[in-house]
């Protein structure tokens, strides 16, 4: 047994119990907050967080892990790497100039935001170039250290590491686009040591450098670049002990690396496919002379630790490292604050939950249990095994009809009847369509009043009945605009839905919602993800209503709208008790009755919405083909239900497909709508290139912007449109649904698409 394990976390939700962070920073920005009290509110959430993480007992707290918005944005900050087109702003004042780069100003674009991983969560993508100059900029990370230090904490410094740093960035505007940022390298290392002496020397033991980017498949290139990093920070002789952490799947090429590097520790991840770490270290010859992170509780779910099984892990890690530390697998930023909040759940469902507090505290109860032996956690570990017991036999997880029905499941049940040609020649011959149908991809605006209505109603400020008359006169306002606009697949612009995966979760049975689950999704933004927690089914039609009274109001055909399987997924907190592929089963089942249902009621057009199929990918490439496999089978076990002559659309909001080009032919949708716009109908090229067989509506419109397009740009967009896909198979749409856009822009784009529908169709 080792001597001591101790207990840490690599980073903690910033927002404060009450969301007090979101309502300083957007104070800020709206000159209702000031500067001072931006900071002493930021100041005042880190100690708050550093108390309870110190009371519930872990020996080392993180510092630096804060931020204002993003810390992939400090980290460029930290580095100096400021863009050219904000260094006035960030000269001027440091404050604005930060918000500047996260957001933009009126004359000066941002950095892009992308997703941090396969995470929810999105970072500010750094721009880099050939002639970027980094300098150190200590005051963020030696300022959070010395608040730790003065109040009595162990802090262990946070930062991104050099190299998924680099990795993470992209080459500034106007630098070729093959300049490889990994290239920095040797001026970036510098400015890390000068960082970390800085850090040692203002009081900081241990520093902690993450390296995620080594979850994923990384080319030689990089893994040399990462054994350079760490020689030479390694090799450092004024240093504190560096800690490199990994985490969001298994290190695989990258773990004998880190094991032989001169770096005093490493954090891994052993939950779900990160597991693999742990027989990986072993044959690694595990990390003698090292202190080990373990992170044995998963930093991104909402469930409780099977602590017995935990334990075993960490027994076995004993053997390998000197010192076996316990963490959760990732920065807690992932989950949200504490679910004891969570007093309108039924408290046998409660038990199941561990957000960050009590998550902290299971890591606590581990590393004990390791130090002292598991004696002294016995009780903890009989009310461990006592929730997972209940959570394992409760009828709330369990549904034996739905678990029978989707153990029933046939190959044939997610085919189509027809071949596609059959349902080609059913769907014109029923649906009449002009060539260069136009149709748009789902919401309207979701206006001011749609928002005071639904708050109304929870309110108790207006009853049931007004609230649906609100959203049946929208509904018609909708349809009238759309049938003056000349669109030939109407939509019933979505009115009722708050959000797209959170309205179909409150009507299925399996899922729960909660109150207080926020988490960061990116700068002052936070989602409430719902919480897949059981069995899924569907106690009734969840889109019927308002769809037929839509199709009751015109003679066009609208068209039905939900949410596919693996966005259901990948907008929620999955179960972890099941494999993700059985969830996506269940899901589509039910999704399946709404189809069937809609198709009865006279629907001839259904749209099911899969924007999150790519973004779910797993990092790493070996698990890819699994993925698609039961993704691709959960949409056609949604779709294929439907009679030959029902078209069955599908949409995606992005322009690069890569290798997911043979997953969108499987899912067998008749016609598929695709963001397009920006990127000069590229899209659709690259599903011709690749033999697409199906329709394409590549967006002529991109909703992202304020600009109305003219009627001679979308002409020609639907021309090159043209020039890949024959005009039997082109669709013109929108890059995406249009709730986040005002009515005006909005009518006035419409008018110009259908305009320009008319004159190519015309003029061809
Ligand atoms: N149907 C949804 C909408 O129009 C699609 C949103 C999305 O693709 N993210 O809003
Ligand atoms: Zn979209």
């Amino acid at each position: 047994m080792t001597e001591r394990s101790l207990a840490t976390v690599y980073g903690y939700p910033r927002q404060g119990a009450d969301r007090e962070l979101k309502k300083a920073v957007e104070g800020y920005w709206a000159g209702k907050v000031s500067a001072d009290e931006l900071h002493e509110t930021a100041a005042r959430l880190r100690r708050a967080a550093w108390r309870e993480l110190a009371d519930a007992g872990l020996g080392e707290v993180p510092s630096g892990d804060f931020s204002l918005y993003d810390h992939v944005l400090d980290t460029s900050v930290m580095v100096g790497a400021i863009p050219e087109r904000h260094r006035a702003a960030v000269e001027a004042d440091a404050l604005d100039g930060y918000f500047a780069m996260a957001r933009g100003t009126q004359d000066v674009a941002p950095l892009e935001m992308t997703k941090w991983f396969d995470t929810n969560y999105h970072y500010l993508v750094p721009e880099l170039g050939p002639d970027t100059e980094f300098t150190a900029n200590c005051v963020k990370q030696v300022g959070e250290l010395n608040e730790a230090l003065l109040q009595g904490h162990n802090p262990r410094p946070v930062l991104v590491g050099p190299v998924t740093y680099l990795l993470l960035s992209k080459p500034a505007p106007g630098v070729a686009a093959d300049f490889d940022p990994l290239s920095l390298l040797d001026k970036l290392l510098p400015v890390y040591a000068e960082i970390l002496t800085f850090l040692l020397s203002a009081g900081a033991e241990w520093v902690q450098l993450d390296e995620p980017a080594f979850a994923q498949d990384q080319p030689k290139a990089a893994l040399d670049a990462l054994a350079r990093a760490y020689r030479e920070l390694g090799a450092l002789k004024q240093r504190p002990k560096i800690l490199v952490a990994t985490y969001f799947d298994r290190l695989g090429d990258a773990l004998p690396i880190l094991a032989a590097a001169p770096v005093n520790g490493l954090g891994l991840d052993f939950t779900g496919p990160a597991a693999a770490n742990l027989d990986d270290l072993a044959s690694a010859g595990g990390l003698p002379g090292k202190r080990l992170v373990a992170g044995v509780v998963d930093g991104r779910n909402v469930w409780i630790n099977d602590v017995e099984r935990s334990l075993s892990t960490l027994g076995t890690l004993l053997g390998l490292a000197d010192r076996v530390d316990v963490a959760a697998s990732c920065s807690l930023l992932h989950v949200p604050y504490d679910a004891t909040l969570e007093t309108g759940l039924d408290p046998e469902v409660r038990r199941w939950l561990a957000f960050a507090r009590q998550k902290t505290a299971e890591i606590v109860a581990l590393s004990r249990g390791i130090s002292k032996g598991t004696n002294a956690i016995a009780d903890l570990i009989g009310d461990n095994q006592a929730a997972l017991r209940s959570r394992a036999a409760s009828p709330l997880t369990t549904n034996q009809a739905v678990r029978e029905r989707a153990a029933a499941v046939t190959d044939a049940d997610a085919r189509r009847a027809g071949s596609y040609g059959e349902r080609v020649d059913a769907q014109r011959a029923r649906l009449k369509l002009p060539l260069l149908p136009t149709t748009t991809i789902g919401s309207f605006p979701q206006t001011n009043e749609l928002r005071v209505a639904r708050a109304d109603l929870r309110a108790g400020r207006i009853d049931q009945a007004t609230y649906d008359e609100r959203i049946a006169a929208e509904i018609r306002q909708v349809l009238a605009f759309q049938e003056e606009a000349g669109l030939d697949v109407l939509v019933h612009g979505e009115p009722e839905r708050n959000d797209m995966v959170q309205y179909f979760a409150e009507r299925l049975d399996g899922y729960v919602a909660t109150q207080h689950g926020w988490v960061q999704s990116y700068g002052s933004r936070y989602v409430r993800p719902p919480i897949l927690a059981g069995d899924i089914a569907r106690p009734q039609p969840m889109t019927l209503r308002w769809t037929t009274y839509a199709q009751s109001q015109t003679s066009k055909p609208v068209k039905g709208m939900l949410t596919g399987p693996v966005t259901m997924l990948a907008w929620s907190f999955v179960r972890d008790d099941q494999p993700l592929g059985e969830t996506a089963r269940q899901v589509a089942l039910a999704l399946r009755d709404e189809v069937n249902d809609l198709e009865a009621a006279g629907t001839a057009v259904v749209q099911v919405d899969e924007p999150a199929l790519r973004e779910t990918l797993p990092l790493r490439a070996a698990d890819r083909p699994s993925y698609l496999e039961w993704a691709t089978e959960a949409f056609r076990l949604a779709t294929s239900g439907v009679r030959d002559d029902t078209q069955i659309h599908t949409h995606m909001c992005y322009a690069e497909f890569g290798e997911i080009l043979a997953a969108i032919d499987a899912l067998d949708a008749d016609v598929i709508s695709l963001e397009a716009a920006r990127s000069h109908m590229e899209v659709a090229h690259e599903l011709a290139e690749g033999g697409y067989p199906r329709e394409v509506g590549p967006g002529v419109y991109d909703i992202h912007s304020p600009r109305v397009p003219s009627t001679d740009e979308i002409e020609r967009l639907l021309r090159e449109g043209l020039a890949a896909i024959p005009v039997e198979r082109l669709w013109g749409n929108p890059d995406c649904g249009l709730k986040t856009r005002g009515w005006d822009e909005v009518r006035s784009s419409l008018r110009n698409l259908t305009e320009a529908a008319r004159l190519v169709r015309e003029g061809r």
